[in-house]
Order: structure tokens, then C-alpha cells, then sequence
């Protein structure tokens, strides 16, 4: 998994949670609001209906008060009475009638009605009959009992109302506490993730580099977490892998560089002790030729030191050219020359052109070049057999060309000769080495604008071509 799908996939889950408990908290809101205002229309009702008894009842007894002793104060009390009434009856009428209870409130407005028209006959100077009274009072009972049916159907209502708010406000808790969790949930899954795919991957890395940089050549970083922490982990592997072989290789080329060094080393170490202060010095003519060996032996220390020294500068990118005008044709004749005494099972041949071939170059570099390249090709023909070195001038380049008639390069192999440390398989048979000479080379080639190519057959020789801008 990559970071940015773990960073949106969690953001997603999160926002899409507290989504889902908004929405479902907003709807249960709402819902309460709706039944929170029927109950307080319910409220209201019920007041209008209790305001509409209680001013027919008093209506009722101002009515009889009226037709018994005919007070104007009586009538006038009467009148208002029946003005609230009215009023009432309209409040009434002005809220929504529901399906439960229309036919109460019909029956009850009716009554109402019907009680309101019967008194609305005006006053009469004589005093009413008993009969007149019952039948007033009759009126006046089953309006009451109208209203009262409504008061219980409105009572019943919000009843039902009431449990309606009671199952939504449990639909409510239920779904906050759900939302709580799935919320909590949700946080704990991200976490988690976070914990698997990032933080315990990063720090396995970092304890991975603690204990490289400690010094644990072993220490590899697990390949585990997001994907971008697993490349790091495998870039981190790779580097930890090539800089242990690089080691390994470094460790080689210092053993093959004390054993290279004992054979001149014990050389100078015999010669030396034959002039040890206690002993007779040697007669003249004996003297000199062990001196010149002694000298020769420190001049191959030092050649070999010089070489070891060049390399580890030319590692850390230093390659300081002193450049001036030579002939191409003495430097490869000075490097023949002095590989000829000791390549006695070789026939070194020079093929040079008559005319000077000039050339502007650093000529230590360029000789080290072919120092390089004749010295390999001594040593990868065996057997011995003709080492050709040929100096040209082809068009705007001069060419110095390296043939032998050694052991060859299978074509696989040729692509990656100048690489540090390369050995070709066949090669270590043949003779020791350590694989940095033609890298060496190629890196000098480059900085005077040359370059070196191969071309070789296994079993039939190689010729290795320096070409320099001339
Ligand atoms: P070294 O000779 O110390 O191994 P070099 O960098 O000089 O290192 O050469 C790299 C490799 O190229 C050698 O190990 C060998 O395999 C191959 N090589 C170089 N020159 C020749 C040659 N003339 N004939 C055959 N193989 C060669």
C-alpha cells in the first residue's frame, strides 16, 4: 500500500463516520422538533377547549342570573362570556383538525354552536318557564359533554405523541452511542494501520541504520510496511550489500597487495643481509649488482605504492592532469622497454609510424595507461607467444593499440571489463588481480577526451585501443 492511498482511504473512512453521525444525529433533531411542536399545538388545544368550558359554564350561570333578575350588570357579564367563547372557538378552529380526532371536534363545534344560537335569542322582560330552563340546561350539558369527548380524544393524542417522542429519543441514543463507537472504532482501525504500515516498518529502519552505523555489517532493514518504506528498505539493502562487497573486495586488494609487496620486500631483505654492519662487505664487483637489485626492488615497492596511492585518489574523484606536448611513439617505446627484461617468454614488438606522432597529455597518466595494458597483456597470455604495441594517427585521434595472444575475453565479460573490481571468471585461473587497472585506465582515457575499446575472442588474444584526441 502506498502512503497517499493509507493517508486518503483513512480521511475517507473518518469523514464518511462522522458523516453517517451527523446526518443521523440532524434527523433525529428533527424529528424531535416535529413532535415537540404537535405536543405544544396539543398544549394549546387543550387550553381553548378548557378557556371554551369554563366561559359556557360561566356564561351559563350569568344566562340564568339574566332571565331571573334582569341586571344589566348580569347581561354584560353574560356578553363577555360569550365573546370568549367565540374567541375560543376560533382558536380552535384555527389549529389543524387530525384524523383521530375530527368527528369529536365536529360534534363539539356543533354543540357549541348550537348552544351559542339557542341564547342568542335575546332577553325577554318575562322570567323563563321551567321547561325553557331544563332544556337550556340540557344544552348546555351536552356541549360540555362535546368538549369533554374532545379534551380526551386531544388527551389521547398526545399520549400517542408522547410515545412517538419516547421511541425517537431511544432511536436517538441508540444511534449516537452506535456512532460513538463506529466512530471510536474507526479511529482505533486507522491507528492500528498507521502503527502496521508505518510507524513499526520505520522503526525497524531506523533501528536497521542504528545498528549499521553502530557498526553491524549484517544489519538489513525488513522489507515490511508501505511501499515507499519497502523501497527505502531494499535501496537501503542493496547500498548495505554493495558497500560489504565493496569491502570485502577492499580487503582483498590490501591482501594482494602485502603478498605483491613480500616477493620484492624479501628480496631486499636477503640482499640487504649480506651487508650487514658485522659482516665483511662484499668486493666491488659483487657489491654493485647487489646494490642495483636493491635499488630496483625499492623502485617496484615504490611503482606498486605510487599505483595503490593513484587509485585511492582517483576514488575520491581527485585526477589532476599535468598536461604537455609528447610523442605518442617514445611513451609506448619507454613502456616496452621496460617491460622487455622480464617478459622473457613474450616477443614485445613496437610498430611505430616514421614521423612524430604529437600528442598534448599528462604522459605519467598515459604511461600508467599502458603500463597497464601491456603488463595485462603479459599476464593473461600464459603461455607466452608476440605482445604488440602499435602507435597511429587516424584522422583527428591518435591510437595506441595493445594486441596479445593471451587466454582472450568471452564476449559476455567485454561489456563490463572497465567496471571497479570486475574480474573476468576465466581470468582468475590465469593470474592474480584485483580489477581496478582498466577501470584505472578507462577514468584517465576520459579526462584527456579519449577513451579504450576492446576487442577479444576467448582462446585466440585481445587488442585493448587507447585513442586520444591528437
Ligand atoms: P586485474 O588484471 O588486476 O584483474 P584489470 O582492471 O587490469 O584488473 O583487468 C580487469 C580484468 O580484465 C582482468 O581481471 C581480466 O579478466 C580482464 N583482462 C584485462 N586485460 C586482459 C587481457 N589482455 N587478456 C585477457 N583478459 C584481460
Amino acid at each position: 500500500m502506498k502512503l497517499k492511498t493509507l493517508a486518503v482511504a483513512s480521511t475517507a473512512s473518518l469523514a464518511a463516520l462522522a458523516l453517517l453521525t451527523a446526518s443521523g444525529l440532524t434527523l433525529g433533531t428533527a424529528a424531535m422538533h416535529r413532535e415537540v411542536t404537535c405536543l405544544f399545538h396539543m398544549v394549546r388545544e387543550v387550553r381553548s377547549i378548557t378557556e371554551l368550558q369554563v366561559n359556557m359554564l360561566f356564561h351559563e350561570r350569568e344566562s340564568a342570573r339574566v332571565a331571573l333578575a334582569q341586571h344589566p350588570e348580569h347581561a354584560r357579564a353574560r356578553d363577555a362570556a360569550e365573546r370568549e367563547m367565540k374567541r375560543w372557538l376560533e382558536e380552535l378552529r384555527a389549529h389543524p383538525v387530525t384524523a383521530g380526532n375530527a368527528h369529536a371536534f365536529r360534534e363539539a363545534e356543533a354543540e357549541v354552536e348550537r348552544y351559542l344560537a339557542a341564547h342568542a335569542q335575546g332577553d325577554s322582560a318575562e322570567p323563563p318557564s321551567t321547561a325553557e330552563l331544563a332544556a337550556s340546561a340540557m344544552e348546555a350539558d351536552r356541549a360540555y359533554a362535546a368538549l369533554d369527548r374532545l379534551l380526551s380524544a386531544k388527551i389521547e393524542e398526545s399520549r400517542v405523541v408522547r410515545a412517538r417522542v419516547d421511541r425517537v429519543l431511544r432511536l436517538s441514543n441508540a444511534m449516537s452511542v452506535g456512532a460513538a463507537v463506529a466512530l471510536l472504532a474507526g479511529i482505533l482501525a486507522t491507528l492500528w494501520q498507521i502503527s502496521r504500515c508505518l510507524y513499526r516498518p520505520l522503526l525497524a529502519l531506523r533501528a536497521a541504520i542504528d545498528s549499521y552505523g553502530a557498526g553491524s555489517q549484517d544489519a538489513r532493514a525488513p522489507h515490511r510496511g508501505l511501499d515507499e518504506l519497502r523501497e527505502i528498505a531494499v535501496a537501503f539493502n542493496e547500498m548495505a550489500a554493495a558497500l560489504a562487497e565493496q569491502r570485502r573486495k577492499q580487503l582483498g586488494i590490501l591482501a594482494s597487495v602485502a603478498h605483491d609487496l613480500r616477493n620484492p620486500l624479501a628480496a631486499l631483505k636477503l640482499t640487504v643481509d649480506r651487508l650487514r654492519p658485522d659482516r665483511p662487505l662484499p668486493p666491488e664487483p659483487q657489491l654493485r649488482p647487489m646494490l642495483a637489485r636493491i635499488g630496483k626492488e625499492a623502485a617496484r615497492c615504490d611503482r606498486m605504492l605510487t599505483d595503490l596511492m593513484d587509485i585511492a585518489r582517483m576514488e575520491g574523484g581527485e585526477l589532476e592532469l599535468r598536461s604537455e606536448v609528447r610523442d605518442a611513439r617514445e611513451l609506448a617505446r619507454e613502456v616496452v622497454e621496460l617491460y622487455r627484461p622480464a617478459a622473457t617468454a613474450h616477443e614485445l614488438g613496437l610498430s611505430l609510424p616514421e614521423e612524430p606522432v604529437l600528442l598534448r597529455c599528462d604522459p605519467i597518466r598515459i604511461e600508467q595507461v599502458l603500463n597497464n595494458l601491456v603488463a595485462n597483456a603479459i599476464k593473461y597470455s600464459p603461455g607466452g607467444g608476440a605482445v604488440q604495441v602499435a602507435v597511429a594517427r587516424e584522422g583527428a585521434e591518435v591510437t595506441i593499440a595493445v594486441s596479445d595472444r593471451g587466454v582472450g575475453i568471452a564476449h559476455e565479460d567485454q561489456g563490463r571489463l572497465f567496471e571497479r573490481y570486475f574480474r573476468a571468471p576465466s581470468s582468475g585461473r590465469v593470474a592474480s588481480g584485483v580489477g581496478l587497472g582498466l577501470w584505472a585506465a578507462r577514468r584517465i582515457a576520459e579526462a584527456h577526451g579519449g577513451r579504450i575499446e576492446v576487442t577479444s575472442a576467448p582462446g585466440e588474444g585481445s587488442t585493448f585501443t587507447l585513442h586520444l584526441p591528437g
